[in-house]
């Protein structure tokens, strides 16, 4: 499909009642971001730091991350870059850090795992911030966030963190914080955390699994796993209405962003940037520069009335055919 999409790489994710949305990309591997630039990325929308971790043996030392962390933030300098604090725990267990639980999904992840060990947490945050010296495109996103205290707690460390670099001498800037809505509990408090941090971001992903019940891998359920099930949605808007209303900007970088059907619906929902694989990049825009808002929000208006995810799937399928 994204063959001979190149054309558009170079131009912005523009309709055509020139309402403008910025496309970002996800990124964990290094040739992630060389396929990213290629394709016109405005920016990383979450760079999962996990993916370095687990291909080591062991946790990789402050300088190490850093200078992971520094080669991301070079390669897409002037560019913001997204970078996630660990969110291990769940299906991502490291072999020299195990985790063996029932529950893993509902268990010690995220920000709960580096709350609980705050020199993991303080290391990492040092590294990045090390990493940002000079070039201040860092941005710094918390994972499966479900209380207020939680933000509370990992942005006293990020202040430490920062005051101990700059008590080594560096003139590192304090980044912008975030946090993930992707538990449920997050999406009655977005108010309350909007006022903590300087912007927020939609993991459709597990806020997807967590709301329907339904785990993200388990293929006797995978019927069941469908972002486009009305509680997702009104989720969602709910979410980006919330944001808003605090005055801070609000981006989806879960796989539904990706999708280009799902991309018309979150762009009428007002979602102020899509974060995606690079794969998806191409096509996102080509859909989404042939749409008009006016249309956008007519779709999504309709497809708010109804009540199952199939149906509304296949009647944006419907929508984007006739559109394309
Ligand atoms: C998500 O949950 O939507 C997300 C982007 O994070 P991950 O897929 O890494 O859990
Ligand atoms: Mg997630």
């Amino acid at each position: 499909f994204t063959e001979g999409l190149e054309a558009i790489s170079g131009l912005p994710c523009l309709t055509p009642d020139n309402y403008r949305i910025p496309l970002w990309v996800n990124t964990g591997l290094m040739t992630d971001t060389v396929r990213s630039l290629d394709r016109g990325a405005e920016g990383v929308g979450l760079y999962r730091t996990e993916v370095p971790f687990l291909l080591r043996e062991r946790f990789p030392s402050e300088l190490e991350q850093e200078k992971i962390y520094r080669h991301q933030l070079e390669a897409f300098a002037p560019r913001p870059v997204t970078m996630r604090t660990l969110d291990i725990g769940g299906d991502k267990s490291l072999s020299y850090f195990p985790i063996k639980e029932d529950n893993p999904f509902l268990g010690w992840r995220g920000i709960r795992v580096t709350l609980d060990h705050p020199e993991i947490f303080l290391v990492q945050v040092r590294a990045m911030l090390k990493a940002s010296v000079g070039l201040d495109n860092l941005r710094i996103m918390l994972p499966m966030i479900t209380s207020v205290f939680e933000v509370e707690e990992a942005m006293h460390l990020i202040h430490r963190a920062h005051t101990e670099v700059l008590s080594e001498g560096l003139p590192v800037v304090m980044p912008p914080v975030g946090v993930m809505v992707e538990v449920p509990a997050a999406v009655y408090q977005v108010r309350e955390l909007a006022k903590q941090v300087d912007f927020l971001s939609i993991g459709s992903n597990d806020l997807t699994q967590y709301l329907l019940a339904v785990d993200r891998n388990n293929p006797r359920v995978a019927n069941l796993y469908n972002s486009f099930h009305p509680a997702v949605l009104q989720a969602v808007q709910k979410i980006i209405d919330d944001t808003h209303k605090e005055g801070k900007t609000v981006s989806i970088c879960g796989e539904l962003a990706g999708d280009p059907a799902a991309a018309i619906l979150l762009m009428a929902m007002g979602v102020d940037m899509l974060s995606m694989s690079a794969t998806n990049l191409l096509k996102v825009k080509w859909t989404l520069r042939r749409i008009t808002m006016e249309k956008a929000k007519d779709i999504l208006a309709e497809v708010l009335t109804m009540d199952n995810a199939q149906v509304i799937r296949s009647s944006l399928e419907l929508a984007l055919c006739s559109e394309g």
